[in-house]
Parts: C-alpha cells; sequence; structure tokens
C-alpha cells in the first residue's frame, strides 16, 4: 500500500497514535493510497513548528525577494513534474484528467503571481497635519490555518499557500480527507526549492479531529477556509473564542440568466459548461438556470439533446468530459437530490446513474425543468451535475429570483444588449459576475461572496491583503517637550 506521510517541521511524519486512512480512486472505489489520520497533537506539532518559524524570523524576515523567488522555484518545479500531478489529481478526485491539467497550471500560474506580488506590497505616508512622520507599515498576520474542500485539491492550497507565504505568513494546512495526495506530493519539494522548515506544514485527517483542533489552536492567528457554509458557520464560532482573522469561501446556488438576444448557440454551451464543468463540483456552480420564456421551451431542449451527448468515463482517458464523483458520501447525496427533483420539478434528462458502469461513482448529467425557485433543488447546494431551469418574463423578475438565495458568489447574465447586461450586472448581490460567459477564473482578479458564500477576498492583490496587518507608526519630528503641563 502506498502510505503518503504528513509534513510538519520540514519532515515526513506518521500520525502520533499511528493511525492511517485511506484514500480512494472513486472511479474504481479501490484504494488508491492511505494518509496518517492526524489529531489534535499532530495539529499542536504542526503549529508549533510554524510558530517557531514565525517567532524565529526564519520566514518573516528573509526579504520579499528571497520569499518570492523561492515562490517561482517551487511554480518551475511543480510545472516540471505537471504530468505526474494531473494524473494523480485526476485519479484521486474523478476529475477528467484534462481538467485536471488546466488545475495543474494554474497552480504553477498561482504560485508564479504570489513570487511576484512579494515584492510589490505598497506601505504609505499618511498625510498627518503635524511635524511627524506617520507611516502605514504592512506585516505578516502570523501563523495561518487553512482548510481546503476536495473539489479543486491542488488549486485549493495554491490560493492559501501562495499569498500567505509571500505576505512572510507561516502556514499549517488541512487537505479534505478524500483528496490530500497532490499537496503531500508537493511537500517533498519544499527543502529544495528554499522554503526553511516550518513555514509550511501540511496536516492530513479529518475535519472534527483534525480541522477544529487548528482552528481553536491559541498560536494560530487567522483561519483560511474553503467548504461548506455549514462548516463555516462552526469555524466562525470556534475561531471567535480566540478572536482569529477569519476569511470564508463557501458554497453557493448560482444563477445564470439567459435573455432571449443572447446568442443561442453559445447560451446552451454556457448553461452545460456552467453546471456540468467538474462533474459539477464546483462552488461557483451555474445550477440555477433562468430563461426568458420567450426562448425556454427551445432552450430545454436545446440544453437536453447536448446534455445527453456528454462523454462520461474512466477520468484519464482523454476524451471523458465527466468522471465519477469524488466519494461515495457525495455520490449518494447526489443521487438523493436527484430523487427529490423528481418529486419537486419535471426530469428533462438524466436523472439517475448512467447505464454501463460496474463501478464508479457516477451520475448522469441531471436537467430539471419547470423549477420553482422556492424548491429545495434550487436552494440547496447540491453541489453534483444537478442543473435546474427556471423560466422568467422580464428582467425585474430575472434579478429577483436571482437575488432569491442565501447565497451570493457567483452568478452570470448572457444577453447581446450591453445596457441591459450591465444594470442586471449591477443589480445581482454576488461577488463574481460574468457576461456572456460562466466560470473563468483568473489569479489576477478577487474571488469571493457576498451573503452566506462568506467574507474575504482570494486571489489578485486582494489574496495578500487578507495575510497582512497594518501597524501605524508615528514618528515626532518635534525636539521640543509636548508643553501640555
Ligand atoms: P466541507 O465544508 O465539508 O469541508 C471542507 C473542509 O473543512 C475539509 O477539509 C473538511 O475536512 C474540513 N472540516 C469539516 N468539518 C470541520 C470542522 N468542524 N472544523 C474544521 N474543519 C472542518 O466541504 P467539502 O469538502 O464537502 O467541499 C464542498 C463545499 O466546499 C461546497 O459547499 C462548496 O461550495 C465549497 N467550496 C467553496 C469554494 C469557494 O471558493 N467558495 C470552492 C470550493 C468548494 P474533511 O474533509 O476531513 O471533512
Amino acid at each position: 500500500m502506498n502510505r503518503y506521510r504528513m509534513h510538519i517541521n520540514g519532515e515526513p511524519v506518521e500520525s502520533r497514535r499511528g493511525g492511517w486512512f485511506p484514500v480512494y480512486d472513486p472511479s474504481t472505489e479501490e484504494i488508491l493510497a492511505e494518509a496518517p489520520d492526524a489529531d489534535e497533537h499532530d495539529v499542536d506539532n504542526a503549529v508549533q513548528a510554524a510558530r517557531a518559524a514565525f517567532d524565529s524570523g526564519a520566514w518573516p524576515q528573509t526579504t520579499a525577494q528571497e520569499r518570492g523567488r523561492i515562490l517561482l522555484r517551487l511554480a518551475e518545479r511543480i510545472r516540471k513534474e505537471s504530468a505526474m500531478l494531473g494524473e494523480l489529481e485526476s485519479r484521486n478526485s474523478g476529475k477528467p484528467i484534462v481538467e485536471a491539467e488546466f488545475d495543474i497550471a494554474d497552480v504553477a500560474t498561482c504560485f508564479e503571481y504570489y513570487g511576484g506580488l512579494a515584492t510589490k506590497v505598497m506601505e504609505h505616508v499618511n498625510p498627518v497635519p503635524d511635524n511627524a512622520l506617520s507611516l502605514s507599515l504592512k506585516e505578516p498576520v502570523g501563523v495561518a490555518g487553512q482548510i481546503i474542500p476536495w473539489n479543486y485539491p491542488l488549486l485549493m492550497a495554491a490560493w492559501k499557500l501562495a499569498p500567505a507565504l509571500a505576505a512572510g505568513c507561516t502556514c499549517v494546512l488541512k487537505p479534505a480527507e478524500q483528496t490530500p495526495l497532490t499537496v503531500l506530493e508537493m511537500a517533498r519539494w519544499f527543502a529544495d526549492v528554499g522554503l526553511p522548515p516550518g513555514v509550511v506544514n501540511i496536516v492530513t485527517g479529518f475535519g472534527e479531529t483534525a480541522g477544529a483542533p487548528l482552528v481553536r489552536h491559541p498560536d494560530v492567528n487567522k483561519i483560511a477556509f474553503t467548504g461548506s457554509a455549514a462548516v463555516g458557520k462552526v469555524i466562525l464560532k470556534s475561531a471567535a473564542d480566540t478572536i482569529k482573522r477569519v476569511t470564508l469561501e463557501l458554497g453557493g446556488k448560482s444563477p445564470n440568466i439567459f435573455f432571449a438576444d443572447a446568442d443561442f448557440e453559445a447560451a446552451i454551451d454556457g448553461a452545460l459548461f456552467g453546471v456540468f464543468i467538474n462533474q459539477g463540483e464546483v462552488c461557483s456552480a451555474g445550477s440555477r438556470i433562468l430563461v426568458e420564456r420567450s426562448i425556454y421551451s427551445r432552450f430545454v431542449e436545446g440544453m437536453t439533446v447536448k446534455a445527453k451527448r456528454i462523454k462520461l468515463g474512466a477520468p484519464l482517458v482523454r476524451e471523458t468530459k465527466m468522471g465519477p464523483l469524488v466519494s461515495k458520501e457525495q455520490y449518494e447525496r447526489v443521487r438523493s437530490y436527484q430523487e427529490l427533483g423528481k418529486q419537486e420539478a419535471k426530469l428533462a434528462s438524466g436523472g439517475g446513474r448512467p447505464a454501463g458502469f460496474d463501478k464508479g461513482y457516477y451520475v448522469e448529467p441531471t436537467i430539471f425543468c419547470d423549477v420553482d425557485n422556492s424548491a429545495r433543488i434550487a436552494r440547496e447546494e447540491i453541489f453534483g451535475p444537478v442543473a435546474t431551469v427556471i423560466p422568467f418574463k422580464d428582467e425585474a423578475e430575472a434579478v429577483r429570483i436571482a437575488n432569491d438565495t442565501p447565497y451570493g458568489l457567483a452568478a452570470a447574465v448572457w444577453s447581446r444588449d450591453i445596457f441591459r447586461a450591465f444594470r442586471v450586472v449591477k443589480a445581482l448581490r454576488a461577488g463574481v459576475v460574468w457576461v456572456n460567459h460562466m466560470q473563468p477564473t483568473y489569479v489576477e482578479a478577487p474571488w469571493g461572496g457576498y451573503k452566506q458564500s462568506g467574507f474575504g477576498r482570494e486571489l489578485g492583490p486582494w489574496g495578500i491583503e487578507e495575510y497582512l496587518e497594518t501597524k501605524q507608526v508615528h514618528i515626532n519630528l518635534n525636539e521640543q517637550p509636548i508643553g501640555w503641563y
């Protein structure tokens, strides 16, 4: 059995109590590897290592140039090993190999971006009305605890680690229990690229036994979390005890809105891509497809015809457009929503397990039409390939339905009328809005949600800000006493 080790204080380590958990290939349901089952003692070791690397100055006091160079070397190594990483990511998560390869390229780009940004953090002179020099200095927050989900395993790790390291923070990262492998592969290169021991620590394990102690730990200064809204709420409450800085990237139920004047073929493609990419296991999935009534029937028909042609298959086959879901638990969850949908709306396509697959957590791409926005399938995040298509009569109704959700991560609007498109953009309560596209994501642009999709922004200069404190420094230039007494 291929056993991976965690990465604490620069060393590959097992868990203190010696437990392991299985990591699966979701296309075969077979065990791919094992990883250490960490508990709070392992988390404490990792936090102490990160604390020491921070407090000794081993990382925060390196120059920004040096930190940047190390991130660039890590990016170079990732590019060199991208074939291995892509294949492992695909096998472990079930995502099609072509998508996994895009992810790994984005991982390298993320480290390159923050490698460059490390030297571009600006500090300010404040124009105070006195004979004084007033400065705003930027300093790293300290030890960052980072908890990530399984849908984009190494990419989510990069979104967390790269800005934190560029800022001068040290890190303890807990990957999702389903998908810890690629980040553990990456950890093998930390010493080679020049990361001092303790700067990045990877702890594997389960949410309640490894994630929760990280959030509670008094020596952790900040928690960056990506995951479900339910767990986000638990984390926010727990972090309150030690007043940690918290950023939350949570789920969504994002509207993808189609007006009758949109390019029809592009719109059908955009509706399918928006909700079925990565098996629909995407926080920003356009899972509520809002369509103007005058094109509604033709639109549902167009989606259905194309959805039936989506090639399901083994993740490593290059023609595969949709692989299995990540786990048995996720498979059962999505299957239960497929059944619920049959009671709540009209099934247009899919709705079950595809024929011809004896093994693997495969589900059909599923489209429900004539959905009422109050139905559970339109309100709850399914996190799988299940689309709900909802008709609307005019712009006002489209905006009202789109915003009628507790979430606010993303949205898209399709129209050739630029005035209308921009009116709708302004009216949507979401952190990311696309026009005539859905899903493109760039490290240069901010990412994060409104409402219950969380707070804080990742990527771009916004991402590094979340790992920086601002220190005000006042330097008195008057040589005279204050003269008050
Ligand atoms: P979860 O919220 O279940 O888990 C996310 C991470 O939190 C995992 O590492 C998990 O560990 C850990 N965790 C679970 N319970 C606790 C706890 N009590 N304390 C600390 N950590 C805990 O989400 P999923 O992994 O199921 O991922 C899917 C969710 O992530 C979706 O809701 C999706 O929308 C969201 N997501 C949001 C993104 C965004 O950018 N907004 C991007 C990607 C996903 P373990 O795996 O061991 O349970």
